[in-house]
């Protein structure tokens, strides 16, 4: 993943869960706080409710008392003078506003029944036996000032009032008394601007008697003032009932819901004076609730989308910068990692990745000087090696001739002088001077084409117990002088293979050569071949030149394939070069190494280490494919 994503991605996701979570508890917290302040308005309207009905109530029997008290009317009821009451009464009515007016004498009889039919008729009633009412007869027996309130059905037009009574004294007796009633529907209406709250009233049995919430009639077209519906929502039982009356309190009640709206409603009871006369509910609709938790849902949401979409602004373009610039770290590491070292990173932004891609770019900088400054060294030194291989290829032609005229005239002066056995042993020294000689030039002029990449293979099938075989009868005497014992197995019984016999059979001179002359006399030296497979499952054939000799420190086993590369001190071997630690030049792996390559084969040494006194000896090893492919070679230059 790039990086790109790992900053992204967990970035994207942080944010999102922070928004949600915060989001969560947003709008849980504006739902608790709006539950709690549709109580606290619950409870406030219950508290002003309660307050606003018992002050119309004090100022209903206020008034009263104001027609209980005027001049004249305890006169007129106690003498049975309707005329009178009437005239004293019926402006007091009207200042006052007042429905519904009795005044009853001590019999029970109404001695006057004032109406107010609608805004502008204040009728006079007939008896409509409101002094027969149970609840009056405690005043009307008393013989002192008092009063009381009732919640009544008015037979007149049938609708509950709140009656407040007090009785009417003549020189401290009670001569009869005066009641008020206004009707309960217009009162609820009045509270319910005040309280800014539906009102339910429910008698003392806990039965739904009014509500400013429509009655079923006028949602179904029932009967009039038909509260079924209202009293299966908001009905009381017993048990509730006597709660709330019991309770100085008002009592939240559970949330009701009527055809999908919610309702919250808060009880208390209904109390004038001492005496409960009923219990009222206040009642708020819990839409705006729900309604305004979907609203500030929809308005927190669409500040965490405005948040988020700003943390991913601020966030892309702090990070895009950084991204851009690591980009571009990359993409320029790429292409000189591909070899261009003319490119650089160009970031130069004020922080550690400025200051790393310049010093990137000052690193390249002095790396291409210094390469440009190899290359050019390099072109020279390959200049100077062309020189040398022409040089050699040159000096070793120019030596060949006269070695060949060196040896023809000693070998004719051998013949000439056959006679004198001490001009003869002159002759042969001289000759095996030039055949070493010889050998070494022609192995500087094998170094030098395998330099110079033009050895001229001439590939055929070669049977290497052969060539083995060729290598073995040159050193013969050698061998034997050296009591040397050399073994060869398993190479006659290898397949026929692709090669220049010639060349692997410089080889196996050289490997035999170097096996006799760092081998010991009396030392054992064993060639052994098989076939094996090879890379890809080709077919192989390994020959193995062993002696008891020496050995090579593991150190020296890549190097002694290197031309001019000799182990130990030069000037400590001795001349001859099959004698014990004979000189030579240190060509004769590189060479080897060369035409087994040249065959698309392998050559290596495993040994031990160099331990001249335990003698660990030395493997040397040769791969070579039975078929293996040349190239054309360049063979303009060979002679
Ligand atoms: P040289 O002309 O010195 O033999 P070579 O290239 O043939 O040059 O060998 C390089 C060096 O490898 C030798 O100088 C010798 O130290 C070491 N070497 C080669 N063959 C053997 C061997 N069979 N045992 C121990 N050392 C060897």
């Amino acid at each position: 993943m790039s990086i790109r994503w790992k900053v992204i991605i967990p970035y994207v996701l942080l944010t999102f869960v922070v928004a949600v979570i915060g989001l969560y508890v947003i709008t849980h917290l504006v739902a608790v706080r709006q539950e709690e302040r549709l109580r606290n308005q619950l409870l406030e309207a219950g508290r002003i409710f309660s307050t606003q009905f018992t002050l119309q109530e004090r100022r209903q029997l206020q008034t009263a008392r104001l027609i209980a008290y005027t001049v004249g009317v305890a006169d007129a009821l106690q003498a049975g003078d309707r005329a009178s009451l009437e005239k004293l009464v019926r402006p007091q009515v009207a200042t006052h506003k007042l429905k519904q007016v009795f005044l009853i004498d001590l019999q029970g009889q109404e001695q006057l029944h004032l109406f107010q039919k609608d805004k502008d008729t204040l009728e006079l009633m007939g008896d409509m036996g409101m002094g027969k009412a149970q609840w009056l007869s405690s005043l009307l027996i008393t013989n002192s000032e008092l009063a009381r309130r009732v919640l009544a059905i008015n037979p007149q037009d049938n609708k509950y009032y709140l009656y407040s009574a007090l009785t009417v004294m003549l020189n401290q007796n009670v001569v009869g008394v005066v009641v008020v009633g206004t009707p309960v529907d217009s009162l609820l209406q009045s509270l319910k601007m005040v309280s800014l709250a539906d009102v339910v009233f429910y008698d003392t049995q806990g039965r739904v008697i009014l509500s400013t919430l429509p009655p079923e009639s006028e949602i179904e077209g029932t009967e009039a003032n038909d509260y079924a519906s209202l009293q299966s929502a908001f009905g009381l039982d017993q048990i509730a009932l006597n709660e709330i009356l019991q309770s100085p309190e008002l009592v939240l009640g559970e949330n009701v819901f009527i055809d999908g709206r919610g309702y919250s409603i808060a009880r208390g009871v209904l109390q004038i004076g001492r005496e409960p006369i009923g219990v009222f509910g206040v009642i708020l609709p819990l839409d705006f609730v729900i309604a305004f938790a979907a609203e500030s849902r929809n308005f927190y949401s669409w500040i965490f989308i405005f948040i988020v979409l700003g943390v991913f602004l601020v966030g892309y373009f702090v990070s895009h910068p950084m991204i851009v610039s690591l980009h571009k770290f990359l993409v320029a590491s790429q292409v000189v990692a591909a070899g261009d070292l003319s490119h650089r990173t160009h970031i130069r932004t004020n922080d550690e990745l400025g200051v790393l891609s310049q010093t990137f770019d000052e690193m390249l900088s002095s790396l291409q000087a210094r390469t440009a400054e190899l290359q050019k060294a390099h072109k020279i030194l390959e200049q100077m090696d062309r020189t040398k291989a022409t040089f050699i290829e040159v000096a070793a032609h120019e030596l060949r001739t006269p070695l060949t005229l060196v040896k023809g005239y000693t070998q004719m002066l051998a013949l000439k002088f056959k006679d004198e056995p001490e001009t003869v042993a002159l002759a042969q020294g001289i000759l095996e001077g030039a055949e070493r000689m010889q050998e070494i030039v022609s192995s500087m002029l094998d170094v030098s084409r395998i330099d110079s990449n033009i050895l001229k293979i001439v590939p055929e099938e070669v049977n290497l117990g052969v060539v083995i075989g060729r290598a073995y009868k040159t050193f013969q005497d050698a061998l034997k002088e050296r009591n040397l014992t050399l073994t060869i197995q398993g190479v006659d019984g290898l397949p026929l293979i692709q090669a220049d016999p010639d060349q692997l059979y410089k080889v196996f001179y050289h490997l035999l050569m170097n096996a006799i002359k760092y081998t010991p006399d009396g030392g054992r030296i064993t060639i052994h071949g098989h076939l094996v497979e090879g890379e890809g499952g080709r077919g192989e054939v390994e020959i193995i030149v062993s002696d008891t000799g020496i050995g090579i420190e593991p150190e020296h086993h890549q190097l002694i394939f290197e031309k001019f590369y000799q182990t130990g001190e030069v000037y400590m071997h001795s001349s001859g070069k099959t004698k014990f630690k004979g000189g030579g030049p240190g060509l004769g792996l590189a060479i080897a190494r060369g035409i087994i390559q040249a065959h698309a084969g392998h050559i290596w040494v495993e040994s031990p280490g160099h331990d001249e006194a335990r003698c660990p000896g030395s493997q040397f090893f040769v791969r070579l494919p039975l078929r293996a492919e040349f190239h054309e070679r360049d063979t303009s230059s060979v002679p």
